[in-house]
């Protein structure tokens, strides 16, 4: 199996278009209930007992999320420690711009003998970067990022490109090769779907992000092709909760403020699908939720799947 892992709520950065952020009245504000949860190496022993390793194998665990940057979870690196053992692969996504070159010096020891790969967000250059990454610093990430290479860490350049960084693409695939860098990849983002108007001021300063070239469809209609299921993939959230993937576990996240209607998750039994209170085996054996779920396909999708996995989606082909 593989298990994609959001280990808090808590991030450094502001990136407008996440949903730790919302824009009101044309100014950018942060969800005030975020920053609050985190796991613990001891709750990830308990999630991950011997129970679980008797039943299954794990070959990738990505270390991601939704709304949160892993590493600022302050058992992180004992979190990797532990699993790694258990696992064929690590990878883990970083906005990079917390931490310090020694923490992530360390971090590429721990990962060593593992295949793995660590992503850092960076989305233009020195100029631009910060521009949608809030209270990132080009700079900082690019020291953390070298401080992990040299350690003998495998690092991707993530650049998500939009109107106002287009133009530095080459030259930043140049720099990542320079930087000892392994991979560099440049996408487009699928949230400007989520509004119209991507134009909002924070700290007094004004900021319009825009779509990189002409603004796409984005067709939800059509059958189901889930990719979790492809994937042979679980998400397991910072409260302990499992969900299918990470994108009904991010509908979950706003249902519980009101802001999404999802009807699927009327069926989601959190008492039932949590790993802490219950054990991680049986919820992915026996979860009565991820039947009712695979049943909702044929009959109904919901959203999430409609949107995320629709076969017609002819956005999500255009911008993975
Ligand atoms: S780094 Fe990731 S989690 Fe943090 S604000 Fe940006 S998109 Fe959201
Ligand atoms: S959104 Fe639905 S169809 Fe897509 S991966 Fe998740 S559960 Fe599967």
């Amino acid at each position: 199996m593989n298990v994609h892992i959001e280990l808090t709520d808590k991030c450094n950065a502001l990136c407008s278009m996440c949903g730790r952020q919302y824009i009101k009245n044309g100014e950018l504000k942060k969800v005030p209930t975020f920053d609050k949860n985190e796991l613990s190496i001891n709750q990830i022993h308990t999630i991950f007992n011997n129970r679980f390793f008797e039943k299954f194998n794990l070959n990738r665990i990505n270390f991601c999320g939704n709304i949160s940057d892993p590493l600022t979870c302050v058992d992180f690196c004992s979190i990797v420690e532990y699993l790694k053992p258990h696992c064929k692969r690590i990878d883990i996504a970083t906005n990079g711009s917390l931490r310090t070159p020694k923490y992530y010096e360390n971090l590429a020891k721990i990962l060593q003998g593992v295949n793995h790969r660590v992503t850092f967000a960076l989305d233009g250059l020195n100029n631009t970067h910060s521009y949608y990454r809030i209270n990132t610093n080009f700079k900082k990430v690019i020291r953390n990022a070298l401080a992990f290479i040299r350690a003998g860490g495998n690092a991707r350049w993530q650049f998500i490109i939009f109107k106002h960084n287009k133009h530095q693409i080459d030259i930043a695939k140049r720099m990542s090769k320079k930087l000892g860098f392994n991979e560099f990849v440049s996408i487009r983002t699928q949230r400007f779907a989520r509004d119209e108007n991507w134009s909002f001021t924070y700290n007094n300063k004004h900021y319009n992000l825009e779509e990189p070239d002409e603004i796409l469809s984005y067709e939800v209609a059509g059958d189901i092709d889930c990719k979790a299921k492809k994937d042979n993939e679980f998400f397991l959230d910072f409260e302990g909760n499992v969900h299918a993937c990470c994108y009904l576990g991010g509908s979950y996240l706003r249902k519980r403020f009101d802001e999404c209607k999802d009807t699927i998750l009327e069926w989601y039994e959190r008492d039932k699908n949590n790993a802490l209170q219950n054990d991680l085996s049986d919820i992915l054996l026996n979860s009565q939720f991820f039947k009712y779920l695979q049943k909702s396909w044929d009959i109904q999708p919901s959203l999430s799947c409609r949107k995320f996995c629709s076969k017609k989606n002819l956005r999500k082909k255009l911008y993975d």
